[in-house]
């Protein structure tokens, strides 16, 4: 965790290759694929897109994009460079939606798949007893909510905002509110297709080669591609209670957050946020709250001061309104927010896991979307999540931040842990996640530059002995940084890289290992 060097100069190049010589072996080598009998197509020209993604920080260049249109066209690709050994020195990446932020999703001179352009195996679902989905790894979750709510069913664990592929996300882990209840996404998958760095096609669970099913899920793509993907499914809720309550003390706040999540029967989300000074409760990009009372809402700004907001959600059908207003005046009544604080409001289910697009549609609408990102998520440890909250709320953020920062309490408890996603070592931590948003060419406090160095001094004192606190969507620019952060788990990271893409072809903007 310790130095990671967020050094924005690092744009456009690719540290540890040798550009000239690896452009010209790979373009010839490149261009010897168009022989390949494909369903699908390669694309050489119109191709900057695949070296952009949403941290737009980070811009490597590939030499061509694959559209797929089939899984043997992913397999065929990649078995043809596992087949050129070390003569070649072609990297593959899929690419979902590109949602990254510092060029996870990019490989430099070599190819970019297009996993959008996958369309199979055709959205199906199966009811029954446990039902669940079989999916292409290219698909937006969007698109997988839609399809299942006309069954009357949807995914269990979400992440807060749905434009981003199955593939992308279960390369992470997808974590959300409902996360303390369900664990991630990752633990929510019944069975996956991979292609691996040797272009074999293998179908993986927990009970059939399962070595390859538990390393691909968080696994940073290193392993192997998902192709297709069997998502466990519950009966959906018709409608959603969404609530909002303020805090003026940690102490509090992260004390009401653990004490509902541990009880079974409590909210169906809970996550929170972080409000420094002025940042108003409806002044939030990440959402499109619109609480009952919208007058004091939008006057309760946090005017020099910090506070910290709870934001919880219960799912019911319209005709238990009864029943959940009840069960919610119950919860409530157990919690100390400042009672003049609660907004609630009431949305359909679509509506409350859809939130964040509509933000998207307005940030878009005035060109504040594709600005540079520099987003930090850690994974903090409950043990130590006050002092971490004293320092940076206290200390390192206290007169303004450039986005959201949200921070809610999970239980490792519920999770499989047999994944590749690495977590701190305590039952409890909580995800903080500093979703700034940089000014173009500002030089203050809402440039990239300063938005940089506050990052790093977070991470420098995670970096304290004992803080035990992980980075969730990883970047270093370091193999020693990486087996740090993998720790005891390094060696089985390693053992199935070299088992299942020898010559590391596959996910090189991770930069965890160099192509063979
Ligand atoms: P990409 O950026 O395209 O790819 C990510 C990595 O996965 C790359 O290394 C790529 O090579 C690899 N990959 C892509 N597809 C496949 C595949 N089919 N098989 C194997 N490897 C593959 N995360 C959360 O957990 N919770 C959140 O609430 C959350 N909210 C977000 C909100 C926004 C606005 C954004 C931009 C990101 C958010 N994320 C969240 C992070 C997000 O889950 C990751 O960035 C994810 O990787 C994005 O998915 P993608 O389809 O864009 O993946």
């Amino acid at each position: 965790l310790c130095s990671i060097p967020e050094k924005p100069d690092l744009r456009s190049k690719q540290s540890y290759v040798n550009s000239s010589a690896l452009s010209y072996k790979n373009s010839s080598n490149i261009s010897s694929l168009e022989k390949l009998n494909l369903d699908g197509y390669f694309s050489f020209d119109n191709i900057e897109h695949a070296a952009k993604d949403f941290g737009n920080r980070y811009h490597f260049h590939p030499t061509a994009v694959l559209y797929p249109k089939s899984v043997s066209d992913i397999a065929s690709t990649i078995n043809y460079i596992f087949n050129m050994g070390s003569t070649s020195e072609i990297t593959v990446a899929a690419r979902g939606h590109g949602h990254s932020l510092q060029g996870q999703a990019q490989a430099h001179q070599g190819i970019v798949i297009n996993m959008e352009s996958l369309q199979v195996p055709e959205m199906q679902i199966h009811m029954g007893e446990t039902p669940y989905v079989d999916v292409s790894g290219g698909q937006l979750w969007i698109n997988v909510l839609h399809e299942t709510l006309k069954h009357g069913l949807a995914p269990k664990s979400w992440t807060d905002y749905l434009h981003l592929t199955i593939g992308g996300t279960l390369s992470n882990a997808g974590i959300s509110g409902q996360a303390f209840r369900h664990g991630p996404q990752i633990n929510n998958v019944y069975q996956l297709e991979v292609v691996t760095g040797k272009g074999e096609v293998i179908t993986c669970s927990e009970q059939q080669n399962a070595d390859l099913f538990y390393g691909v899920l968080g696994g940073l793509g290193q392993f192997g591609i998902i192709t297709r993907a069997r998502i466990s499914l519950e009966q959906a809720p018709k409608k959603v209670k969404w609530i909002r309550v303020l805090y003026s003390e940690f102490s509090k706040f992260s004390r009401d957050q653990e004490h509902l999540m541990s009880s079974e029967n409590s909210f169906d989300y809970i996550e929170g946020f972080v409000i420094i000074n002025r940042t108003g409760l409806l002044n939030n990009w990440r959402s499109s709250f619109s609480p009952k009372d919208p007058l004091q809402a939008s006057q309760f700004i946090s005017e020099g001061r910090t506070f910290y907001c709870m934001e919880i959600a219960k799912y019911f059908n319209s005709d238990e309104s009864d029943l959940v207003n009840q069960k919610i005046e119950d919860l409530l009544s157990e919690l100390s927010y400042i009672p003049s604080t609660l907004f609630m409001s009431e949305v359909s289910y679509a509506e409350f896991l859809d939130r964040v697009h509509v933000s998207e549609i307005k940030l878009r609408a005035k060109g504040l979307w594709e600005v540079s990102h520099p987003w930090l998520n850690l994974l903090v440890p409950k043990s130590k999540v006050s002092e971490f909250a004293l320092e940076v709320f206290g200390n390192i953020l206290t007169d303004s931040s450039n986005g959201p920062i949200l921070m809610y309490p999970v239980n490792k408890s519920k999770w499989n842990n047999q994944t590749s996603l690495i977590t701190p070592g305590e039952d409890i931590f909580y995800l903080v996640a500093f979703l700034s948003s940089a000014v173009p060419s500002s030089t203050g406090k809402d440039g990239l530059q300063h938005i940089l160095t506050q990052n790093q001094r977070i991470l420098d004192f995670c970096c304290k002995p004992n803080i035990g606190a992980k980075q969730y969507l990883p970047h270093y620019d370091t193999q020693e940084e990486w087996q740090a952060h993998f720790g005891p788990q390094w060696e089985v990271f390693v053992q199935r890289k070299s088992t299942y893409d020898p010559f590391a072809i596959l996910a090189p903007g991770q930069r965890i290992f160099k192509r063979q």
